[in-house]
């Protein structure tokens, strides 16, 4: 596989832009290997500056559902592209989007466009304190919601239920609001409850985790969030930036049968530009101002280029649903894929849905996962293999892999092959 002109462009990249990249697991430090710079994606396929094509297994992390350019998107970007890029001021799509997006989470009464799942989650935050009037923000080890100041937590090493900062430039001060508790232990929620009761604002939590590893909530446990946080007028928050549009047409609220306060919604909704949402019951959404007194606005929001693209998309997941069958070849490639990786390593790859996950070594039952040094080499060692055999996933072993409509059996199939025959060393 040649490289070169990726090679150069990112050591032009490195003097220009923080570590050569607008977002750090673009940088291929998780596999060792300078990035590839891409000019062209069509369907399942993207191709590279150097002429390579690959099998796309990354989708931009998520939003290509209906694969790359779908002509529909494409469309509805051109007729948009030459109306107006932006007005800064009301256009008649927003409401369409608006509309559009509540049919697919009709429990929901009023949806607030923004730029980024960050920005949504920031947003969703702000509401759920301005609403109940309290301070604390209950999240979970190992879920990821953005990087706005406050979320950027880990669990602290000290007592327990401090959080400290996950990144440089985020004052402790900040995070002491944010507790931490782990999934696979309730009893660390129930004891946030006990500690700091009539102070937490709301749980926020990925329904399905897919930002370290995949992992799937057990049902029983989302009820009992549910409840507890119901019991002391606390709201859920589910952060379905992955799962929303995704998993079933109504992201993990429709895998699960839940209806939580506020929902946020990135990738799919945007179709492939920059929007992202944030959804919930009408008495919780009227705090945002205008109406209610809690701060939040953006000069691109609910960019029309932005929502014609998530507009074509909703509108053909309406009238087209993907779900059984793209759920269905998942479930089939997984399987196949784990069968051919065997052959060559321990390895069991996990599927829900549209999505998958490549777990190297013993396998773990915790969440989060435990990914060894070995598991992350052998990570790398398959990338790069697969890269070779024309297969791209997500450069991280931490890291989900996506399906869309365009990856029919036959792509699949001549994507197995080649893997397999790359893996001999053939
Ligand atoms: N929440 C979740 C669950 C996410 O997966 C992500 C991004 N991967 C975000 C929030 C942040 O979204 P963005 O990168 O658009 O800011």
């Amino acid at each position: 596989m040649n490289s070169e002109k990726s090679h150069q462009l990112f050591k032009k990249a490195e003097q220009l832009i923080p570590g050569g990249v607008n977002s750090p697991v673009r940088s291929f430090k998780h596999v060792g290997m300078s990035p590839l710079y891409f000019e062209r994606a069509e369907g399942p396929y993207l191709f590279d500056v150097d002429g390579n094509r690959y099998v796309d297994f990354c989708l931009s992390f998520g939003p290509h559902l209906l694969g790359h350019s779908h002509p529909k998107v494409v469309e509805a970007i051109n007729v948009q592209v030459k109306k107006a890029t932006s007005f800064g001021a009301c256009h008649p799509l927003e409401v369409e989007l608006a509309e559009k997006i509540l049919g697919f989470y009709p429990f929901l009464d009023k949806v607030r466009l923004v730029n980024s799942g960050t920005e949504a989650v920031m947003t969703a935050v702000r509401v759920a304190r301005g609403f109940t009037g309290r301070s604390k923000i209950l999240v979970f080890d190992g879920c990821y919601h953005g990087h706005s100041d406050g979320l950027l937590a880990k669990a602290g090493s000290g007592v327990a239920e401090l959080a400290e900062a996950s990144s440089g430039g985020v004052p402790s001060s900040i995070v002491e609001d944010t507790l931490i508790a782990r999934l696979d232990d309730f009893t660390s929620v129930e004891k946030l409850f006990q500690k700091f009761p009539g102070d937490i604002a709301a749980i926020l939590m990925e329904p399905i985790p897919a930002n370290y590893g995949l992992h799937v909530t057990e049902k029983e446990l989302l009820q009992s969030l549910s409840a507890i946080a119901k019991k002391h007028g606390t709201l859920m928050i589910f952060d379905e930036c992955i799962s929303g549009f995704r998993v079933t047409r109504q992201g993990a609220c429709g895998f699960y049968d839940m209806q939580p306060d506020l929902v946020t919604m990135g990738k799919i909704v945007g179709g492939g530009l920059p929007l992202a949402a944030v959804a919930g019951k009408k008495n919780i959404m009227d705090k945002l101002a205008p109406v209610g007194e809690v701060y939040q606005a953006g000069t691109l929001s609910g960019n029309p280029l932005a929502v014609a693209a998530g507009l074509a998309v909703l509108t053909e997941l309406d009238q087209n649903s993907p779900y059984p069958g793209v759920a269905e070849r998942t479930q089939k490639f997984a399987e196949r894929l784990q069968n051919v990786l065997s052959k060559f390593y321990s390895v069991r790859v996990r599927q829900l849905s549209s999505l998958f996950w490549i777990e190297f070594g013993e396998g773990s039952t915790s969440f989060p996962p435990e990914i060894s040094a070995t598991d992350k080499k052998t990570y790398s060692e398959f990338f790069r293999k697969a890269l070779e055999a024309g297969l791209y996933f997500a450069p991280s072993p931490f890291e989900v892999s996506f399906m869309s409509v365009t990856h029919t059996d036959e792509v699949l199939e001549e994507s197995l092959k080649k893997l397999e025959k790359c893996l001999k060393g053939l």
